[in-house]
């Protein structure tokens, strides 16, 4: 991975430039951003630039063993530990070793891989993935020993939410590191890491990328032209992982629109029955499909505000979607939208994290029908 083929944080990569140049790294960093800000590639650019053995302009050269061997991931001073489910016969113990093959891939294919395609790729179904302490453990062993390149040894971990307890077994290390070795942590919330480790560590924040480069990024992956990718760009937040789930989502009416819509029709009814029988046809549906329930949500709640301005939504809608927005809008005002919003968000990023999916959408439901009728809730 080269700084080039990252989207936008341009101030980010100067300063990290300027790091290396100045040889004052700091030995722990929590690459801090929210997904789909790119804090787990720039990380994979950073560890490439530092190995490369000949950089050119401020980026790795792209050409050398050490740069060929990164951008397989293999490079043998790059550690990757990451949150995985256990396999058959491995208890609580898992290892990312299980999974490096997968990982991988997934990375090589996508650097911009969000967590919810990593448990899909693991298969994880309903389990709950970790970093264990074996794991832990694990990689302590390994960061003894000498570099293989007599250059840095970089433990990258993905996700250090996901350690928990066991991270305390890190403990000792990050305090007192081997000579020469790098923690990079790429994290998107401080408050679900042990604090000892938060402190022991360099924050460095990754903002939201660049609306121009958003469309950029739209321009070149997802192919639309200038003037629609620039219109479509502010709806991703910064994330481009926001961007491709927005591009995913049929255009076309499929089953996340039906079931949203019946979902904001049971949150503004209350009816309970009815909502038993929903739950139970969306407890069926996988993950992905879950997530598109919200995802529809989303759009289509865009498509309301839009409405409600006088304006009709930048992408095309067909007519039953057209009808509920028409519809659906006379119930909002906007802090009502703006209170859906956050809690289709919420959702979903719970949703993300593997949480139990029929609670997940009772509680929303609930939520919803609560700011859908407040006079009820006085
Ligand atoms: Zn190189």
């Amino acid at each position: 991975m080269q700084f080039t083929q990252i989207y936008g944080q341009t101030s980010l990569k100067e300063s990290l430039r300027k790091m290396a140049e100045g040889k004052q790294i700091p030995h722990a960093m929590i690459w801090l951003g929210e997904d789909g800000t790119g804090n787990l590639p720039l990380a994979l650019a950073f560890a490439t630039f530092l190995h490369c053995s000949s950089p050119v302009h401020g980026d790795s050269c792209g050409r050398c063993d050490a740069c060929g061997k990164h951008a397989r991931l293999m490079h043998p001073d790059m550690h990757l530990s990451f949150p995985v489910i256990g396999k058959s016969g491995e208890g609580g113990g898992a290892l990312s070793t299980s999974y490096l093959a997968e990982f991988r891939q997934a990375l090589t294919a996508n650097p911009y891989t969000s967590f919810a395609d990593w448990l899909q790729l693991m298969e994880a179904g309903n389990k709950q993935a970790s970093i264990s302490r074996a794991e832990c453990y694990d990689l302590m062993g390994r960061l003894s020993l000498t570099a293989y390149s007599g250059s840095w040894k970089i433990l990258l971990m993905w996700m250090p939410e996901f350690l928990g307890q066991a991270g305390n077994v890190l403990l000792k290390m990050l305090e007192e590191p081997p000579p020469g070795t790098l923690f990079f942590l790429i994290a998107t919330r401080t408050d679900h890491i042990l604090p000892t480790i938060v402190s022991r560590a360099q924050v460095l924040r990754v903002p939201p990328i660049e609306s121009e480069e958003i469309a950029r990024a739209l321009v070149e992956l997802h192919h639309l032209d200038e003037g629609e990718a620039r219109a479509q760009a502010p709806l991703a937040e910064g994330s481009l992982i926001k961007m491709r789930q927005l591009m995913e989502v049929d255009d076309g009416v499929g089953l996340g629109d039906t079931l949203f819509m019946e979902m904001m029709r049971l949150s503004y009814s209350g009816k309970v029955a009815p909502l038993m029988a929903w739950l139970d046809q969306v407890s069926e549906l996988g993950r992905e499909g879950q997530k598109k329930i919200l995802l529809v949500g989303l759009d289509l709640l865009r498509g309301c505000l839009l409405e409600m301005h006088g304006a009709r939504a930048l992408r095309p809608v067909v007519a039953s979607q057209q009808a509920f927005i028409s519809g659906f809008s006379r119930f909002l005002n906007i802090p009502k939208i703006n209170r859906i919003h956050k809690q289709l968000q919420e959702a979903l990023l719970h949703l993300e994290r593997n949480a139990h999916a029929r609670l997940l959408f009772h509680n929303l439901v609930n939520r919803l029908h609560e700011t859908l009728r407040p006079e009820l809730h006085q």
